[in-house]
């Protein structure tokens, strides 16, 4: 018998639904992604790849087996978000004029900043030996990351991740269309930095993007060399702080520049 006024329980009936939508979240972008590179000609491929390392066998597999224990954290810290809702503790609201549209405008850019300030902090907090290796370990054993590794985390770390959500909405009255935004925007750009390929635009890593945003190349820089590039969305974290990798704007301008035909760049 369960009971509708009660948190605990909405929770737990939402959770199924919750548990789609954040499977699905993870299954489209990694498989279109996946598709893509597939597809992509051969040419286009080695004028755009940013390593000469391979997956290891049986990579990707892992990868998406973690993923799935990362969907399931997601699902139930989102099962929590509704019955932290339904509780007042969290604060969604659905009347988008309540707040209008620059709040919910403005909420969204203060939310990947922020998002992005909790990855850069608590990411170089993992990389620390006591706790690398339990939360971290896992998502560096994918030396040449596939886009199945964008959710390919430990269980404390999936956790880690998780958490930012619920802050968020403790801090922030947000609109579920903008959190529908963060978590698509999230995932997009998370399944780009694992994709091995640059799939954007060359002009626009050779301009604003690249002065300012995270690219693939940044990210497999880490992921080959973890001292440096611990950011997500933007290089401002790394640049401050002198952890960008010495040679990742020289090899980026390198990937900007080299012919259809290439050669891939040399591994770090
Ligand atoms: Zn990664
Ligand atoms: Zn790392």
């Amino acid at each position: 018998m369960t009971d509708p006024t009660c948190p605990f329980d909405l929770a737990v009936r939402a959770w199924p639904a919750i548990w789609l939508i954040d499977l699905m979240r993870y299954l489209i972008p990694a498989s279109a992604v996946a598709l893509v590179l597939a597809l992509l000609p051969a040419a286009a491929r080695l004028s755009r790849q940013v390593r000469a390392r391979v997956p290891a066998p049986g990579q990707r597999r892992l990868e998406f087996l973690h993923s799935m224990l990362t969907v399931l954290v997601f699902s139930a810290t989102g099962a929590l978000i509704v019955a932290g809702v339904h509780a007042g503790v969290l604060r969604l609201y659905t009347d988008w004029a309540a707040f209008g549209a620059a709040y919910g405008l403005a909420s969204f850019v203060v939310l990947v900043l922020a998002h992005d300030t909790w990855f850069y902090w608590t990411h170089r907090l993992m990389h620390r030996p006591a706790l690398f290796r339990w939360l971290h370990r896992t998502h560096h054993r994918s030396v040449a990351p596939t886009p199945w590794a964008a959710y390919s985390f430990a269980l404390g770390e999936a956790v880690v991740q998780a958490v930012f959500l619920p802050l968020a909405l403790w801090v922030l009255p947000l609109h579920p269309a903008v959190v529908f935004m963060f978590l698509a925007h999230m995932i997009v750009r998370n399944v780009l930095g694992h994709a091995g390929v640059e799939l954007l635009p060359r002009a626009w890593l050779a301009g604003w993007w690249g002065r300012w945003f995270t690219t693939t190349l940044h990210h497999d820089l880490h992921h080959a060399q973890g001292g440096h590039n611990f950011g997500l969305y933007f290089r401002g974290w790394d640049r401050l702080c002198g952890t960008e990798h010495p040679d990742y704007a020289q090899r980026l301008e390198q990937l900007v520049r080299r012919p259809k035909m290439a050669a891939p760049l040399p591994s770090p």
